[in-house]
C-alpha cells in the first residue's frame, strides 16, 4: 500500500542530508566536546558550528544558544529558569490556554509553587488579542509565554506586538515557536522576546534534540544541574550527532524556507478547496490567512474525528484528530475549546499538516478517500439523517 504521511505536526522524517551530517559523529567521532585534546576539540567544533546554523536560523548570537533535549525541555528551561532567576515577590506568569501541555503543564506545576497564572483568551480564530495582554499586566507579572504558532490549527501569534509592550514594561517574554521554526520567518530580533524555544524533529532533525534561545543579559537558572556544559545553562554531556543534525537540519531550513512555505501553502489551498468542493457541511478552524502554510484544519459536520482517522488510516493516510500527544484521550481539544467551538464539532475535527514529501497526488488521494468516508460514515449517522445533509458538494 502507498502510504501518505499528513501529520507532520507531529512529527518529521530526518532529511536525508541530515543524516549524512549526523553518521560521522555515530560511527568514527566520537570524542567528548569538554576534552581538550584532540579528539574532544573535533566534537567541539561540531557542536560550535551547529549553534552557529541554529543561531542563524533565528537571527541570533551563537552565544545565545542552549542545545537541550527537545522542545519541552528548552520550555521547561525557559519557564522554570525564568521565574526561579527573576521572581523576586513578583508572582503572575500570563500565558494562553492554546499552548501546548509542555507550556501549560509548566505553568501548572508553577501554579502549585505558589505563582498565578493569567489565562489570555482567543478570539474564534485562535488568536490572542495583544491588548487584552497589555490589559493583563499588573506589577507582580514577571513571564509572557505566548506560542508563535498553534500546532493544531496553525494560527500564527502576534508575538511581536505582545513582546513590545511586555519589554516596555521590563517583563521577560517566552515563545513556544517549535511549530513556526522552518515553516515561517523567525527572527528573534523582529520578535522582539527574551526566550525562544525550538525543536529538531518537527524541522526534519532528529529526535530527542531542541534549543533554547536566551538573550544575552537575561538570567535563567538551569533546570539540570551537573558539569559546566552549555556555559553552565544545561548540564551534561552534549548528544553530538543529534546537534550536528539539528544544526544542519537549521541550515537547510533556513535556504529552503520560501520555496517550501510557498510551495506547502499551494498544496494546503489545493487541499482546502478539494475537500470543500467535494464534501458539504464542513468548517475551517483557525485564521484563514494568517496561519502556518502547511497548517489545515477542519471540521466535519456530523461525523467523529477519531473514525475518520481510523478510516484514513486503513487506506495509508496518516492524520491527526487534535494533538498528537492529546490523541488517545476522547478529551475535545483544548485548543478549539478555547476558541470557542464546542464539543461535537471539535470531535469532528482533523488536522492536516503537510512537509517536505508531500505532494498533489497525495492531496487529491486524500480528497478522494475523504469524500467516500465521509460520506459512509454520514450514512450511519442519525445526526447527519435529521439533518438531511446527504454528500453533495454545498459550495459552503
Ligand atoms: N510545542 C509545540 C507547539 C509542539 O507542537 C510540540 C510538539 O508537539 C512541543 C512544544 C514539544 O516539542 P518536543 O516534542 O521536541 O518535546
Amino acid at each position: 500500500m502507498s502510504r501518505v504521511f499528513l501529520d507532520y505536526n507531529a512529527t518529521t522524517p530526518v532529511h536525508p542530508a541530515v543524516l549524512e551530517e549526523m553518521l560521522p559523529y555515530l560511527r568514527e567521532v566520537f570524542g567528548n566536546p569538554s576534552s581538550i585534546h584532540w579528539f574532544g576539540q573535533e566534537a567541539r567544533q561540531a557542536v560550535d558550528r551547529a549553534r552557529q546554523q541554529v543561531a542563524d536560523l533565528i537571527g541570533a548570537e551563537p552565544s545565545e544558544i542552549v542545545f537541550t533535549s527537545g522542545g519541552t525541555e528548552a520550555i521547561n528551561h525557559a519557564i522554570r529558569g525564568a521565574v526561579e532567576k527573576n521572581a523576586g515577590n513578583s508572582r503572575q506568569i500570563i500565558t494562553s490556554p492554546i499552548e501546548h501541555q509542555a507550556v501549560l503543564n509548566t505553568c501548572d506545576y508553577l501554579e502549585g509553587e505558589g505563582f498565578h497564572v493569567t489565562h489570555l483568551p482567543v478570539d474564534e480564530y485562535g488568536a490572542v488579542n495583544p491588548g487584552s495582554a497589555a490589559d493583563a499586566i499588573t506589577d507582580d507579572t514577571i513571564l509572557i509565554t505566548i506560542m508563535l504558532a498553534n500546532n493544531e490549527v496553525g494560527t500564527i501569534q502576534p508575538v511581536r506586538e505582545i513582546a513590545g509592550t511586555a519589554r516596555e514594561r521590563g517583563i521577560l517574554v517566552h515563545t513556544d515557536a517549535v511549530q513556526a521554526v522552518g515553516k515561517i520567518p523567525v527572527d528573534v530580533q523582529q520578535l522582539g522576546v527574551d526566550l525562544l524555544s525550538l525543536s529538531g524533529h518537527k524541522i526534519y532533525g532528529p529526535k530527542g534534540i531542541g534549543a533554547l534561545y536566551v538573550r544575552r543579559g537575561v538570567k535563567v537558572a538551569p533546570l539540570i544541574y551537573g558539569g559546566h556544559h552549555e556555559r553552565r545553562q544545561r548540564a551534561g554531556t552534549e548528544n553530538v550527532p543529534a546537534i550536528v543534525g539539528l544544526g544542519k537540519a537549521c541550515e537547510l531550513a533556513r535556504e529552503e524556507l520560501d520555496r517550501s512555505a510557498v510551495r506547502l501553502a499551494a498544496l494546503r489551498d489545493r487541499l482546502e478547496k478539494g475537500i470543500r468542493s467535494q464534501i458539504p457541511h464542513v468548517q475551517l478552524n483557525g485564521h484563514p490567512e494568517n496561519r502556518l502554510p502547511n497548517t489545515l484544519n477542519v471540521n466535519f459536520s456530523f461525523v467523529e474525528g477519531e473514525s475518520l482517522l481510523m478510516n484514513l488510516d486503513l487506506l495509508g493516510i496518516a492524520v491527526s484528530a487534535g494533538s498528537a500527544c492529546a490523541s488517545g484521550t476522547s478529551e475535545p481539544s483544548h485548543v478549539l475549546t478555547a476558541m470557542g467551538i464546542g464539543p461535537e464539532q471539535s470531535q469532528g475535527s482533523i488536522r492536516f499538516s503537510l512537509g517536505r514529501g508531500t505532494t498533489e497526488k497525495d492531496v487529491d488521494a486524500t480528497v478522494k478517500a475523504l469524500t467516500e468516508i465521509v460520506g459512509r460514515l454520514r450514512e450511519m449517522s442519525p445526526l447527519a439523517a435529521d439533518s438531511n445533509s446527504g454528500n453533495q458538494p454545498s459550495g459552503e
